[in-house]
Order: C-alpha cells, then structure tokens, then sequence
C-alpha cells in the first residue's frame, strides 16, 4: 500500500473549495496505484512517458482521462494522438503542427496547453513570453483546426525560495489573462501550475488545475 489515500482526500477537499482540476501524476507509477485512486472515484491522470502512458491507457479503464505533462517528442505524437484527453507541454509551433496533423488523421481535435517558460532554471521547456505573443497574435494559428488550444502550462523553479515561486506563478497568471483575452474563446479555460512542492501557491495565484505526483504515489525512485 503505497498510495496516500488520506493525503488523496485532504487535497481533493482543498481543491474542491476553490475549484481546481486534480490530475494524478501515475509516472512510473505500476497500475494498482492508479486503480487505488480510481476506485476511490479520481479519473484524471497525468504521465510522462510515451511508450508507458500507451500501456497504461491500454490496461486501465476507458473512461480514465489522460494527461500527457512531459516533454513531446514530434515524432511520438502518433502513439497518443488517438487517446490523450489534455498534451499539457507543447512548447513550439513545430510541436503544434503535428499533432495537428495526427489529430487529422484520427478525425478529432486534440486539446493543447502552450508550455510557458517561467522558471529561472534554463533545463525547462516552453514558449518565452515573446514568441507565444507573436503565435498567439498570428494568422498562423487559425490553420491548426484540429487542435484547441485550451489554456496555458508552467513550471516554477525548483527552489526552496518561496518569493520567487510565487513571482513565477504571478507572471504565468498574467500571461494566461493577457492571452485569454487576445483568444477571446471559452474553450481557452486551463491554466495548469502547481506540483507537490508548490500547488498551494499555485492555486493561490490563480492556477485552474495542479498535477501532482509524491504526495499521493509517494516519491519516484
Ligand atoms: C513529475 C511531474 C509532476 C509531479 O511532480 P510531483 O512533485 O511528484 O508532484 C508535475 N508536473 C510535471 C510536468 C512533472 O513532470
């Protein structure tokens, strides 16, 4: 018994109040952890990996909601573009591009959240502040008809110093404001940040869904 169920319900109540989405993170995490939560009615789980978030969605109920929240690989788009209910991480318009293209080819449209660079670490993914204003205002962005652009995602740094967490999520939430309103679309609804580590200041800072890993699966190894 791995799995923190008290910790489950302690966070699922905390959120409930202020209306923000729980995805589970399961990564290398085996099924019966998974199967724990769902029983206990959590359906919005979060992976990273290609290859294991396929064998996962393959094993695990239909009905379950996967998040892909790492760093995608164009090339893999393929694998998950049949499934994946939310790609949390796109951080180029090449990236956009093909899983537009492979949501095409399964007659669909996939929701996508832009990966925002907020961190001060250089090792993190996403869009810098420019280059999504520039996307976003662009006539480009009107030819990915099979991708909905549902909001916007951040990784704060991974520090001790709480400021700085919370001057991060504070520059993503304006960034999030500033291209709701320039997208002008109620589908643009999402603003994911907030992990074990930092999602109470995440919420805080407006966050409309956390993704979090240890506190429910314990740490990864
Ligand atoms: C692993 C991971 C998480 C969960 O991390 P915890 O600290 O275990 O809650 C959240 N978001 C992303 C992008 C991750 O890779």
């Amino acid at each position: 018994m791995s799995v923190h169920i008290e910790a489950y319900h302690r966070i699922k109540d905390q959120l409930e109040q202020s209306n923000v989405t729980l995805v589970a993170v399961s990564k290398t995490k085996p099924l019966e952890d998974i199967q724990t939560l769902y029983a206990l009615g959590q359906r919005n789980f979060g992976e990273n990996y290609v290859q294991e978030l396929v064998d996962k969605h393959t094993a695990l109920p239909s009905d379950i909601q996967w998040h892909f929240i790492g760093h995608l690989q164009s090339n893999k788009v393929k694998y998950i573009a049949p499934f994946v209910h939310l790609i949390h991480g796109v951080d180029s318009e090449k990236l956009l591009a093909e899983i537009n293209k492979q949501a095409h080819k399964h007659n669909r449209q996939i929701p996508c959240l832009l990966q925002v660079h907020i961190a001060s670490e250089q090792t993190k993914f996403g869009f810098d502040t420019q280059s999504l204003q520039e996307f976003i205002t662009s006539e480009r962005r009107s030819q990915y008809k099979n991708v909905v652009i549902q909001g916007l995602m951040g990784m704060a740094s991974f520090t001790e110093n709480t400021a700085l967490i919370e001057k991060e999520f504070s520059t993503l939430k304006s960034i999030y404001d500033q291209t709701a309103s320039i997208i002008n679309n109620t589908h643009f609804n999402t603003l994911s940040m907030g992990m074990s580590g930092d999602y109470t200041i995440a919420i805080e800072k407006g966050s409309t869904l956390v993704r979090i890993g240890s506190l429910l699966f314990g740490a990864r190894n």
